[in-house]
């Protein structure tokens, strides 16, 4: 994954647990924040409740005082006319108008037991059928309902008190109240004076005896909040509670309160008893939404509040929402343009080998199907390169890539690995199915070439274990496509164990080449080379090297290939030329006269800038001239860079080594090359000689052989094993021979005594 990717998954998971931990933040502050509205809401309620008694009892408590005060002011009244049966008239009246005046009453009376009143007005009236009358005759000094004033024509509160004289009640002293006289004391101002509670005196019964609502200031009309109320406070009440009430106003020492609600307006009513006058109770009328009014005021303080915080909340998450995305965003279109950079092969425009890897991990994770890798690659792709340029390489592999992406099942991916090496994860049901679909990949490549098939070589590994990592399993794969490259047509093979053996192999030789080399195990074997014209005789000899190991003899094929693929060929190849040296100066030493040695090089060699520096050094070190030395060059090292083959060919040169060029005609060689090579021999490799009864391999024989000496190289043919080849190769003029048939390649010491003893 790359790295950005994993950002960006890490931010989207960052973002998802914040997103979280805001909304959990805000549900929890939701939560918290409704519990502590309904306790702050319930608390001022319970609050304006408790003050609403409080400022009624009050409020009953100096009522009482009032009243307390009018019926002591009636008692004085009485008390001050003991006699006034035996006062002038003219007295009487001047003394009631003059206590009438003083005490802002609309009328004192004095009644006599019959019921006569005595007004200073002078008024003709009779109150014996007057309730205060008659409960003042008794010895009462009472507060009476609101009555009917006949001669004010208004409504007023009659304050009656006995008239004693020695015990004995001899009339009844009446002090007229406007019925208003006490609104403005009754009523109760709530904060302001646009909210009010009218308050009223009642009796038991529930009867309005003064209300506040009855003297209003002037211009102010009475509201359904007095209306309602103004003549019985228990009508006012729902049924359910009326009885309730009734039973309150019986008793003494009651606070209490009841709901009325009438034509949509909802009413509070606090009641409390009056201790002046038994039958007497205050009672207070608050209009409910006036008295929450109140209330909501805090708790719309409180409400307002709480919503900014909640806006603030929220516009802070929303920045931060939006910051988060800007960025997730910016980093996901700089995602996809590293992704389109690190996921997609340039050349191919599929996959690159990373994208692959991801592919293939989660596809391995996620799906049961059986899965198993493929590597394939392009034989001799390079040649395709060189011949037809890089641009038609390219459209090569885009071909093949295009080709095996329509050739893919759905959970199945591929990728150009590098150069010309492809992998496919390619899920199969058994063997004969995985070749069915190689065999198709095969047929569908060929289809779309028409001058020249590219050849394709597969290498199959089955996934056993899942978690053994891509690239091994790729490897293990390679390790099979290497066992059938070069077959000429498309062929595959499965990675098997003997694989892993030769695997194993292979790493026990790298473990033992080093101290291979320390310890001489490495030999040196000569094996001649002899002239075809006229009597065969010696003309130099190739020095080829055997691993003596553990007494047995390896050939050179068993260990080369690693040798070139590790490295280690450029330790050996000097080292053999260093015995080569040597044994030539041995030579010189004992007189023989030099022949040519031939000394193979890997083209290994060539990436090498001091190379051929390094040869002459070798040489120079054992005082040999570089003339009496010939480097091999297989010509397949053409393969990898012309221009390099013949900037060394031409070092060499100019040291006066002699140059050969190796296996000629066993790869794609390309006759043109050779004129631009400063070769001395070209070896002419021995699958030519396979056919010699074939004459038109005989023909190509003939022509290599007169193209060389046209352009002043001598030939050279190897693996000669019948005297039918030699006659064969000399009649086409072939310069010189190596094969088994004149000698094998021998150690040195068999080589002195086999052939340079016996040359004279
Ligand atoms: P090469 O350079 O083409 O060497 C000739 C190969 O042909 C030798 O195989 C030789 O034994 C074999 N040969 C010669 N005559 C006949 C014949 O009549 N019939 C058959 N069947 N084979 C014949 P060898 O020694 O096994 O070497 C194989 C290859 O290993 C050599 O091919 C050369 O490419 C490489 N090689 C050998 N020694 C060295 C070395 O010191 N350095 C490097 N770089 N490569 C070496
Ligand atoms: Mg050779
Ligand atoms: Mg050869």
């Amino acid at each position: 994954m790359s790295k950005n990717a994993a950002k960006e998954r890490s931010y989207e998971k960052k973002q998802i647990l914040f997103s979280t931990l805001i909304i959990i933040a805000i549900a929890v502050f939701v939560i918290v924040g409704s519990v502590f509205m309904y306790n702050v809401f319930t608390q001022v309620n319970s609050a304006t409740n408790d003050y609403t008694y409080e400022v009624t009892a009050n409020k009953a408590v100096y009522v009482d005082n009032l009243i307390n005060d009018e019926l002591g002011l009636a008692k004085n009244i009485a008390s001050a006319f003991p006699d006034y049966r035996e006062n002038s008239r003219d007295t009487l009246n001047s003394k009631l108008e003059q206590l009438s005046r003083n005490n802002e009453m609309l009328n004192i009376i004095i009644v006599e037991p019959d019921g006569t009143a005595i007004s200073y007005r002078g008024e003709d009236i009779n109150v014996s059928s007057r309730e205060y009358f008659k409960s003042a005759m008794e010895g009462n000094t009472c507060f009476s309902q609101p009555i009917y004033s006949t001669p004010d024509q208004k409504m007023v509160n009659v304050i009656a008190s006995p008239i004693y004289n020695n015990d004995e009640i001899i009339g009844v002293v009446a002090c007229m109240r406007e019925a208003g006289y006490y609104s403005d004391e009754l009523n109760i101002t709530i904060n302001s004076d646009t909210h009010r509670a009218y308050g009223c005196i009642i009796s038991s019964d529930g009867t309005i005896i003064s209300s506040g609502a009855k003297v209003l200031p002037e211009g102010v009309q009475p509201d359904d909040d007095a209306k309602f109320f103004d003549s019985n406070i228990v009508l006012a009440a729902e049924e359910s509670t009326r009885n309730t009430l009734i039973d309150d106003f019986s008793k003494s020492d009651v606070t209490n309160s009841f709901r009325a609600s009438i034509d949509g307006n909802n009413y509070v009513v606090y009641y409390s008893d009056l201790k002046s006058d038994s039958d007497l109770h205050y009672a207070a009328i608050y209009n409910e939404d006036a008295l929450l009014s109140n209330l909501s005021r805090y708790t719309n303080g409180v409400l307002r509040l709480f919503i900014i915080f909640l806006i603030i909340i929220a516009i802070i998450t929303l920045l931060f929402f939006i910051t988060i995305r800007v960025t997730v965003k910016k980093l996901k279109v700089s995602n996809e343009r590293l992704s389109a950079i690190a996921y997609i092969d340039s050349v191919t425009g599929f996959n690159t080998y990373g994208r692959f890897e991801e592919i293939a991990k989660e596809l391995l994770q996620r799906s049961y199907r059986r899965y198993c890798l493929v590597s394939f690659d392009i034989d001799r792709f390079k040649v395709i390169n060189d011949m037809f340029g890089h641009a038609e390489g390219n459209r090569v592999l885009q071909v093949v890539a295009q080709t095996v992406n329509r050739s893919l099942l759905d959970r199945e991916t591929f990728a150009r690995v590098s150069s010309d090496n492809f992998f496919i994860l390619l899920s199969y049901k058994d063997d004969t199915d995985t070749i069915d679909r190689i065999k198709k990949i095969i047929s569908a490549v060929s289809y779309e070439f028409a001058d020249y098939v590219p050849v394709l070589s597969f290498g199959i590994y089955k996934i056993v274990d899942r978690n053994m990592s891509i690239r091994r399993m790729g490897d293990c794969a390679d390790v099979a496509r290497h066992t059938v490259k070069y077959r000429e047509k498309g062929s595959w093979a499965f990675y098997s164990n003997a694989m892993t053996e030769a695997l194993r192999e292979e790493k026990t030789i790298e473990n033992e080449m080093q101290n291979a080399l320390d310890t001489h195990e490495f030999a040196l074997y000569l094996q001649p080379k002899f002239s075809l014209v006229g009597p065969a005789r010696l003309t130099g000899a190739e020095a080829l090297v055997r691993w003596i190991r553990k007494g047995s003899v390896i050939p050179p094929g068993k260990f080369i290939p690693l040798f070139e693929k590790n490295r280690f060929i450029i330790k050996l190849d000097y080292y053999i030329l260093d015995q080569v040296c040597r044994r030539l100066k041995k030579w010189e030493n004992e007189g023989i006269p030099p022949i040519l040695i031939s000394v193979n090089m890997s083209r290994v060699h060539l990436r090498d800038p001091g190379f051929v520096d390094k040869l002459s050094e070798i040489c120079a070190a054992h005082g040999v001239s570089p003339s009496c030395i010939e480097i091999e060059i297989t010509e397949s090292a053409a393969y990898d860079s012309l221009d390099v083959l013949v900037d060394v060919f031409r070092q060499l040169k100019s040291y006066g080594f002699h140059i050969s060029i190796d296996d000629f005609g066993s790869g794609y060689s390309s006759l043109n090359m050779l004129k631009d090579l400063p070769a001395d021999v070209l070896k002419i490799d021995r699958v030519f000689l396979t056919e010699t009864n074939n004459q038109r391999a005989n023909d190509i024989i003939g022509y290599v052989i007169k193209m060389a000496r046209s352009l002043g190289m001598e030939t050279i043919c190897e693996g000669i094993e019948t005297d039918e080849q030699a006659q064969l190769l000399r009649s086409l003029g072939c310069d010189m021979a190596q094969g088994f048939f004149f000698a094998k390649p021998m150690p040195c010491e068999d080589f002195e005594k086999n052939i340079l003893e016996s040359k004279d």
